[in-house]
C-alpha cells in the first residue's frame, strides 16, 4: 500500500505508477498530476531560502513555478 505524499490517498502501486525518488526514498503518486506537484516543491526546495517563501505564499492559490 502506498501513500500520495501530495493529495493523500492510499492505492497500490502497479506497473506504470508515477513515482520519483529522492534521496533513495521512492514516492508514488496516484496521477501524474501529484508527481507533477510534488516536483515542483522538491524544485522550489532547492531553491534554498526562496523555498520559505514559497511556504509562506502556499496557500494552495499561489501557484508560482509555472513558466
Ligand atoms: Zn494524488
Amino acid at each position: 500500500m502506498q501513500v500520495d505524499p501530495i493529495c493523500g490517498r492510499k492505492f497500490e502501486a502497479a506497473p506504470g505508477t508515477p513515482s520519483v525518488e529522492v534521496k533513495s526514498q521512492r514516492y508514488y503518486f496516484c496521477s501524474p498530476r501529484c508527481k507533477e506537484v510534488f516536483e515542483r516543491r522538491a524544485e522550489r526546495a532547492r531553491l534554498g531560502h526562496l523555498a520559505k517563501i514559497g511556504a509562506l505564499l502556499s496557500n494552495g492559490k499561489v501557484r508560482w513555478g509555472i513558466a
